[in-house]
């Protein structure tokens, strides 16, 4: 500013107007010129001495500023660098010298020129002492209030307040706050207009308080906003900084990864509204979970069973019941009339177009089949197979689950069996539901109703899912081997379908057919490796096996493809042939007997025949008769109802003791007892009243009883004979064990037209209404 005395000369020199931006003096600035008057009046003052009047414009967007679109004051300026840029556009750096005020416009075209009054320095006379102080201690305040706003704008960096302390001059020192500040132009003009420099502090300081009250409501506002959004942010940088860290600790399959992936199954798995809902809270739940944690598994294992079952999977019913014949025929032997009712019962279903309508329930003891008839409908209409036994179950939770806030808590069975079946419209078959107990836990029936009743099975609500699962499509099935305990209301919706037990020969087809070539392929042995005999397999049955049903006939014949199997392996046979000398060799010494006949007559000794849920059998009642007092002893396992009907049977006896030949007060100085051996299997009901009294009477007369006779029927006080239950059971379980000659009671003679044709023709049927028949063809009188 050499060529400057600051003495309020006056200079014309060119005018550039500038948008938004003061030049003060002692600033160095760089600003674009675009402007074609502008560029103009650069080019004058290139051409001269470099020095140019800058003034701001009141209004920056006006584009063809007139004199009274830019203010009065401004600064003359040096210029001290040109640049060209690409465009018409030149960068200028100058350096501000002095303030001036324009004393009139001199031309305005091509460029403006001014004619100005320098205004730097016009006040500068002698200070007195007072001024001077007063100067200095206005010099602090507003260095103390800059500090102050330097801290709280984080824009302005704090190098600045070192640079201005050493500055003494009032003037500069407001000039360089001033030009650092982010504030208004119309304020910064106030600033250059006040030419006075202790006029400018005070309206520095003014400013400066201003501001500062701005940046504290703003720092207010602010962190009230940042709190807002630190909620909603919170989390997300939380989850992200989680999910770092544990990738960071090489757990590449993040619990936030594994969320997402059970949303993209969720989403892909097509669920019913309802359970899509839940299984997504849960996802979000397991995202806030830590990894690890207990409760994460819990999640996880919850939303994997629900990924798992099957909420819309059918497959298609094959309804050609031919085909279904067909299949029940291929897989079973006999059983004509059951295949039968099975054809009716699914015909029905079909007309009527529902799965509502009774339930089968196939009654028989056990290995007749039931369950294998099961799984041949469910082949026969293309449905999964699933199965399920209710033997022993006592505890409602076993069905339906329990609540997921137990520790472990699991889907109950049916959830279970629906999720192997990977399908909603399986043949489900309930096995032994008969055997359903109840305790303290709760009635397993009462659940068991609601999953077999069509009107609520659609939404059968499982405990740990606690969502509704639709189990009408389901075709289900049941088996007993009793009836009667089955829980009365659940057999009242049962359409009961009874198999008995097989006779020896049909066993032996089932064996030649069925059983021995399903061995053989299992053991992974060629058909012909195996050559059995029907009458081979005769003496299976009989000295190995003691059933209604072929289960265990069917493990015997795996235990000889067992052994066979490794006689062709260690010893290079090519085929094995088993016959009644070597059966031994495969099944060990004989379990049985051939029959169960006694070897001679004997005196005290009857054959009765027992019913029971795994089939008929024959249990041989012995009495002995001692020196004693009268008392009458039962020993054997014996139900109420037989120790009742042993006093029918003692009672009738002493009142035809007569015509029995029998001192009338035997009783009196004799011992009874009654005992029924073998007794694995509890025994009871009334059928074997009169086994006990011909057995009583023999042993009382000392007449042998026949040995190939057996027995029964129940027995009045009087001596007549009542009908018995399981006519047929029995019957074929006295023909398996040899009996020849079987004496029922007379109604019960309308059953033995069910009497297989080929034990008929074996055994010899007598029917008696009174106890005299029976003793007639029991005691063998002949002897003595
Ligand atoms: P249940 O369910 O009545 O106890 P299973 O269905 O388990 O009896 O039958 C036992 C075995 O006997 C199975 O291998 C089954 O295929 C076979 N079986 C039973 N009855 C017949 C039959 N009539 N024809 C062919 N195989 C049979």
């Amino acid at each position: 500013m050499g060529q400057y005395d600051h003495d309020g000369k006056r200079k014309v020199l060119p005018l550039l107007p500038l948008r938004g931006i003061t030049v003060f003096p002692y600033m160095v600035v760089h600003f674009d010129v675009g402007r074609e008057k502008s560029i103009a009046a650069l080019e004058k003052a290139m051409v001269e001495d470099q020095y140019i009047f800058l003034v701001t414009q009141k209004d920056e967007k006006v584009d063809m500023p007139h004199q009274e679109d830019i203010y009065n004051v401004g600064t003359i300026s040096k210029i001290k660098q040109l640049l060209k840029l690409p465009g018409d556009t030149i960068r200028v750096l100058v350096e501000g010298i002095s303030r001036a005020e324009i004393k009139s416009i001199t031309k305005d075209e091509p460029y403006f020129e001014a004619d100005l009054a320098e205004r730097e320095g016009v006040v500068d006379i002698e200070q007195d002492q007072q001024t001077l102080l007063e100067k200095e201690a206005l010099m602090r305040s507003v260095m103390d209030i800059f500090e102050e706003y330097v801290k709280l704008n984080n824009r302005i960096s704090s190098d600045i307040i070192t640079s201005i302390i050493s500055i003494d001059d009032p003037g500069q020192l407001a000039d360089i706050i001033v030009a650092s500040m982010f504030i208004k132009n119309q304020h910064k003009q106030q600033i250059l207009e006040a030419f006075d420099p202790m006029k400018r502090l005070e309206i520095l300081y003014e400013i400066l308080q201003r501001e500062i009250e701005i940046l504290k409501i703003e720092d207010k506002i602010n962190a009230r906003v940042r709190s807002q959004i630190d909620k909603v942010q919170k989390e997300y940088y939380l989850k992200e900084q989680l999910k770092a860290i544990r990738e960071e600790l090489g757990d590449k399959d993040g619990i936030i990864e594994e969320a997402e992936e059970y949303k993209n199954n969720i989403s892909k798995a097509g669920l019913p509204k309802e359970v899509k809902e839940k299984a997504l809270k849960e996802t979000e739940r397991l995202i806030k979970m830590p990894d690890g944690s207990s409760e994460a598994s819990v999640i996880r294992t919850y939303l994997d069973w629900i990924l798992a079952l099957p909420w819309n999977q059918e497959t298609e019913d094959n309804l050609d019941l031919k085909n279904v014949e067909k299949t029940l025929n291929q897989d079973h032997y006999g059983l004509h009339k059951v295949k039968e009712r099975i054809i009716e019962y699914l015909a029905v279903r079909q007309l009527t177009n529902t799965m509502k309508g009774p339930i089968l329930c196939l009654v028989g003891p056990p290995g007749v089949g039931k369950t294998s008839i099961a799984r041949s409908i469910a082949r026969s209409l293309n449905r999964k197979f699933v199965h399920m036994s209710l033997g022993g179950v006592k505890d409602e939770a076993e069905i339906r689950g329990h609540r997921r806030t137990y520790i472990g808590a699991m889907p109950g069975r049916i959830i279970h069996s629906m999720r192997q079946a990977h399908a909603k419209n399986p043949v489900f078959l309930f096995d032994e539901i008969d055997k359903m107990t109840y305790d303290f836990r709760g009635d397993p029936a009462s659940a068991m109703l609601e999953v077999l009743d069509p009107e609520q099975n659609n939404s059968f609500r499982d405990h740990y899912l606690d969502l509704p699962f639709d189990l009408s499509k389901v075709l289900f099935l049941t088996t007993a081997n009793n009836v009667d305990t089955i829980p009365a209301p659940l057999r009242d919706r049962m359409e009961v379908i009874y198999i008995n037990g097989y006779t020896d020969e049909e066993k032996v087809q089932i064996a030649k057919r069925y059983l021995i070539p399903k061995q053989i392929k299992e053991h992974g042995l060629k058909t012909k490796s195996i050559a059995m005999s029907d009458n081979t397999v005769k003496d299976i049955i009989n000295l190995y096996t003691r059933e209604a049903g072929v289960r265990n006939l069917e493990r015997e014949i795996a235990k000889i493809c067992r052994k066979s199997a490794r006689r062709i392996v260690d010893e290079k046979v090519q085929s094995i042939r088993v016959n009644s000398r070597n059966l031994e060799k495969y099944l060990g010494i004989p379990r049985y007997r051939y029959g169960k006949v006694e070897e001679k007559d004997e005196i005290g000794v009857v054959t009765g025949l027992a019913w029971t849920p795994v089939g008929g059998d024959t249990l041989s009642i012995e009495v002995n008769v001692m020196k004693g007092s009268g008392k009458l002893e039962l020993t054997g396992q014996l139900g109420d109802v037989m120790k009742e009907s042993a006093k029918a049977a003692l009672t009738y006896i002493r009142s035809k003791s007569e015509d029995l030949n029998i001192k009338d007060d035997f009783y009196k100085e004799r011992d009874i007892h009654i005992h029924v051996p073998e007794g694995a299997i509890p025994k009871d009901g009334p059928s074997a009243g009169i086994t006990m009294a011909t057995a009583i009477v023999s042993a009382l007369t000392d007449i042998p009883v026949k040995k190939d006779v057996a027995m029964t029927g129940e027995i009045t006080l009087r001596g007549r004979i009542l009908p018995i239950g399981g006519l047929k059971e029995k019957v074929l379980a006295a023909y398996r064990a040899g009996i020849k000659v079987i004496i029922i009671p007379e109604q019960n003679k309308r059953h033995l037209k069910d009497i297989d044709q080929n034990v008929k023709r074996n055994v010899n049927f007598i029917t008696a209404s009174s106890m005299d028949e029976v003793l007639e063809h029991a005691l063998n009188r002949g002897v003595k």
